[in-house]
């Protein structure tokens, strides 16, 4: 009998139900009563869509993040948080978000810090220890959402995450060691794990994730003490892995004393029967079969072969899930009734997910003439999937194959490059330029609204983001900036703008996933062979240099990118798919080369979300996505100065890959940390030119002329001033005008002081 599961569902709401309603309480627009209304609402009709399942997860419901529940859960919120009046709802979004909802504007606190969820692009609140932490359960969440559940008929499964995992995520403020707080923290959880228990919860699923990363032997001692002190509580432990394969850290996770083990079937195929030999023959294995992170409908039969000597082995010890929280996808296909119908057959979402693992498990438990229709439906979508010539495209991949180590080089070595470009372009000693965004209005966003809805023609669309370009030229040129930019009024997103103009992508119109909090993004699907059959930016980029003397800037989104922000086909290596839109993207920068354009800018704001968790695989990636980066940007003459713009401030571990871009010119967010860029310096040194970022974009503060110069002058210590460029730290499109020209002022005064 294999056991069907579900490690979490999405929270958000088919309809983005939770995010409406989290931004009205915020906005003192719904009470805590309405929110929490709408929070049960969400939770018993996902309890519903999950009924199929043997068990559904309990506790994955989350008002803003589950590693900040878990905070809450141990008592650990910061005292800033918790030190205010108000209820322990504001408490909990003061810690998320730097206020409550009935806090007034002059009382906000700085809210928790954020950052990425392993290598997925949710994003949670970094728990904050020290030395100091103390731990204090508090039960309230599950054991509530535990009685709702249970009121519902609903099979339930506690999801928490575990102990160690907890501390891995943490941060300490004071340099002690987070896992020194491994020993206050464990009876905590002991006295969680009663409490479920009490409640009459027979399975917790505790999630340990930061088993599939790089461990030394405290972290993996700290394991083994934290399940052997774990083990005399009653309830039976599910520990769930995913995202990667155990590698050196299997047989640890096989042998630690829980009632079963979930590993990621998906991103460790291989390691599957690795772990059942070594599992004991008391516990319970999970397979994540399905791809908890991926939209594409799963090869059923395939998975069938797999299982079935599986399934004779365990019997009831086999247990189905997805691979990981189904958090990472949208939830329901069927409301895509937009989408054009073949590719809409490939998809599965959350909903659709579930539904595969039950049809397994069905298979498995009756054999599978019991669903022997769902098999074949599933059989006649993968095909049509194969054979579509929406997939291949035989001219992409006949270039693709033609690629030579010769696309990726340029004509010239930097030092040659520059010179030719110095000549040419006569730019002052530190010149300013900006990232390529400039405010997106009001206006702007409704002209293009209007346009998506046909109630604006193509020609007046045009001409109102040429005047919004007419604008942002005037503007430039008034501040004194050196290199000008044409301001992407005409862009919603720096890849769906992309994307909508390539072969090989489409687009959902309600495929939302959570990024954090109340925040969403709908990632376009890359589903074929990328073709880019009309140039993409062209017109825009020589209607700006038409307005000016002084030299505009191209602006595209680079390959690496534009793959880390979409949900990508699975019948090829990411790699393959990469070096497609790298030919897309050449031609463009080809193309825009023979409009006149002699500086062009490839953002790769996304290049370092890309990096695998572990270390040792950061070389092959970093490989094919810096080789990618070159492809797309080396097709041009010496003369042509390719600018590259990436937005992280931790960039020392792979300064050397970025330094293989080779771009001429490199604009980099730095203002959010200063010092930690001279450190990189002073380890590195940095080849090419290169923008510091000199103030931060994502405050509305206005930068101060002697933090500028300050910054710079410490930079100059480290690169030759004649390779400093002077830029803000990323684009400027959610900033209003109001804020940006007195900051463009400043900034440009600061440069004309430091060439003085
Ligand atoms: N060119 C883009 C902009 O200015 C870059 C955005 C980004 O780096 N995230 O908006
Ligand atoms: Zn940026």
């Amino acid at each position: 009998m294999a056991i069907t599961h579900n490690l979490g569902f999405p929270r958000i709401g088919s309809q983005r139900e939770l995010k409406f309603a989290l931004e009205n309480y915020w906005g003192g627009r719904l009470t805590a009563d309405e929110l929490e209304i709408t929070a049960a609402d969400l939770r018993r009709r996902h309890w519903q869509q999950q009924a199929e399942l043997d068990f559904a997860p309990v506790g994955d419901f989350s008002l803003y993040d589950q590693v900040l529940d878990m905070s809450v859960t141990v008592g650990n919120l910061p005292a800033r948080a918790t030190d205010k009046d108000g209820s322990a709802l504001d408490a909990y979004f003061r810690a998320a978000r730097g206020r409550g909802a009935s806090d007034s504007p002059c009382c906000a606190t700085a809210a928790g810090e954020m950052t990425k969820w392993f290598d997925t692009n949710y994003h949670y609140i970094v728990p904050e220890l020290s030395a100091d932490t103390r731990f204090e359960l508090n039960s309230e969440r599950l054991l509530s959402q535990l009685a709702e559940a249970r009121e519902h008929g609903v099979n339930a499964k506690p999801v928490l995450i575990g102990p160690v995992t907890y501390l891995w995520l943490g941060k300490t403020s004071d340099g002690s060691n987070r896992l020194d707080l491994l020993e206050r923290l464990l009876p905590v959880y002991s006295q969680l794990l009663e409490a479920l228990a009490d409640a009459g919860a027979d399975w917790v699923q505790i999630d340990e994730p930061a088993l599939v990363t790089d461990l030394d032997a405290n972290w993996r001692y700290a394991f083994n003490l934290a399940y052997h002190q774990l083990k005399a509580n009653r309830p039976k432990l599910l520990l769930a892995t995913y995202f990667g394969e155990l590698r050196d850290n299997l047989q640890l996770a096989c042998e630690l004393p829980v009632a079963g083990l979930h590993i990621d079937a998906v991103s460790a195929p291989a390691e599957v029967s690795r772990v059942a030999d070594w599992l004991p023959s008391h516990k319970v294995l999970s397979l994540g079969v399905v791809n908890g992170r991926n939209i594409w409908k799963s090869d059923l039969l395939d998975l069938l072969d797999r299982l079935e000597p599986l399934n004779e082995k365990l019997e009831e010890r086999l247990w189905l899930a997805p691979s990981c929280s189904l958090l990472h996808v949208p939830v329901d296909l069927q409301r895509e009734t937009e989408l054009d119908i073949d590719i809409r057959s490939w998809l599965a979402f959350a909903v659709q997910k579930l539904h595969e693992v039950h049809i397994l498990a069905r298979a498995l438990n009756e054999g599978r003439d019991s669903v022997r229709t769902e098999l074949t439906g599933n059989q006649q979508a993968l095909q049509s999937r194969r054979n579509s010539n929406r997939v291949t495209n035989p001219e992409v991949r006949k270039a693709a194959a033609a690629i030579t180590p010769e696309l990726g080089r340029r004509q010239s070595g930097y030092s040659d490059r520059i010179a030719t470009q110095r000549q040419a372009l006569k730019l002052p000693a530190f010149p300013t330029t900006t990232i390529g965004s400039f405010p997106q209005t009001r206006e702007i966003r409704q002209a293009r609204l209007k346009y998506r809805k046909g109630e604006l023609s193509a020609k007046a669309y045009t001409e109102q983001m040429q005047a919004e370009i007419a604008h942002c030229i005037k503007e430039q040129e008034q501040l004194g900036l050196d290199v000008l930019v044409h301001g992407e009024p005409e862009r919603n997103d720096m890849v769906e703008y992309f994307g909508e103009q390539l072969d090989g992508y489409t687009f959902t119109r309600f495929g939302w996933v959570q990024s954090y909090g109340s925040r969403c993004v709908k990632p376009p699907i890359l589903f074929g062979d990328i073709h880019r059959p009309n140039a993409m930016t062209v017109e825009w980029t020589r209607h700006a240099q038409s307005l000016t003397d002084k030299p505009v800037k191209g602006m595209l989104t680079g390959p690496v990118t534009i793959l880390n922000w979409s949900f990508v086909r699975d019948d090829q290596p990411r790699k393959d798919s990469c070096l497609q839109l790298a030919l897309a993207i050449r031609e463009e920068v080809q193309d825009l080369e023979k409009a006149g354009v002699n500086i062009i800018q490839i953002d790769e704001a996304a290049l370092r979300e890309g990096l695998p968790l572990r270390q040792s695989d950061w070389a092959n990636y970093l490989d094919w996505a810096i080789n990618s980066f070159r492809i797309a940007a080396n097709g041009v003459a010496d003369s042509t100065q390719i600018h590259t713009h990436m937005c992280y401030s931790e960039f020392n571990d792979i300064i050397e890959a970025i330094a293989r871009m080779d771009a001429d010119v490199i604009t980099i967010e730095t203002s959010r940390s200063d010092m930690e860029l001279l450190d990189a310096f002073r380890n590195f040194e940095y080849p090419n030119d290169i923008g510091p970022g000199v103030y931060d974009i994502h405050s509305p503060n206005i930068p101060d002329k002697a933090h500028i110069i300050n910054l710079m002058t410490l930079a100059a210590e480290r690169i030759p001033a004649e390779r400093l460029w002077i830029n803000p730290d990323c684009g400027l499109k959610t900033r209003k005008w109001e804020e940006v020209t007195p900051a463009l002022e400043t900034m440009v005064a600061a440069a004309r002081e430091l060439r003085a």
